[in-house]
């Protein structure tokens, strides 16, 4: 593996760049940590939701059938950590690759839209979005309104009057996507994983995918993860590993990308 530090332009980033640029379906992976830099905390985090709002407690299938008041209050705290927040120079790097051509897909575990927001356009939520809200009885989804984060009342379906939840994936629910998603993985030579440990299955499954027909990783985190370096501390999955702050690091590397050579 070898790292790029942050702001330090050396002869292994000439190197990424160059076989970035020669890939033929290069896709992304995006999780929590891009969108931290947008004042949405890692909801794993020590202080982050799940902290407060136990996942088993409160985001399940099974809660929200049983006691929907109940999972509202979760669904409430994560509407007003959500809303209202705006996309940050490392979802508008990932889209302006996507604009010249360098980018065959991206896949996020994130529900908060910002890839959207800063103009992307081919995306993967595997996780569902927040911005609306699904009836699991009839299948029909609204548009989600401040409102509903701030009333009282759980909102219903206007056809069925069953109570809506938010359109993301609770625990218990499938995954979206997969069979898309496993289908482009398995054409895929470079995958960039972004602000992710891809600890979580499906994420977790991909990069070792791409590793194993011989495609290329290229790892955006703070800190080390298991995949650029396993728990006895080997090397890991990761080629390059870009170390520090993505709104900083991935903008910083698009740039070079998309730099026309003379
Ligand atoms: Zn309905």
């Amino acid at each position: 593996m070898k790292t790029i530090i942050s702001g330090i332009f050396d002869k292994h980033l000439t190197e990424a760049v160059v076989k970035f640029k020669s890939a033929s379906k290069p896709m992304a992976l995006t999780g929590a940590g891009i969108s931290v830099g947008s004042g949405i905390p890692d909801f794993r985090s020590v202080d982050g939701l799940w902290a407060i709002y136990s996942p088993e407690e409160y985001a399940t299938l099974e809660v929200f059938m049983q006691n929907p008041q109940k999972a509202w209050e979760l669904y409430r705290a994560m509407g007003k950590i959500i809303l209202g927040k705006k996309p940050n120079p490392a979802h508008k790097a990932l889209a302006d690759l996507e604009s010249a051509g360098f980018l065959n897909n991206l896949i996020t575990q994130n529900v908060d839209n910002l890839h959207q927001l800063a103009g992307h356009k081919e995306l993967f939520e595997i996780h569902g979005d927040h911005q609306h809200l699904q009836c699991l009885q009839c299948g029909k989804t609204m548009k989600v309104k401040e409102e509903h984060y701030q009333s009282k009342n759980i909102p219903q379906c206007e056809s069925c009057f069953f109570p809506l939840k938010p359109n993301v994936v609770l625990f218990g629910e499938s995954v979206r996507h997969l069979d898309e998603i496993h289908s482009l993985i398995s054409r895929c030579d470079l995958l960039m994983v972004i602000g992710t440990s891809a600890q979580v299955y499906p994420a977790s499954d991909l990069p070792m995918m791409v590793k194993q027909k011989g495609g290329l990783i290229y790892e955006f985190n703070k800190d080390l993860t298991s995949l650029s370096s396993d728990e006895s501390w080997q090397p890991g999955v990761t080629d390059y590993f870009f170390k520090g702050d993505v709104t900083m690091d991935l903008p910083g590397f698009v740039a070079e990308s998309l730099k026309k050579t003379p």
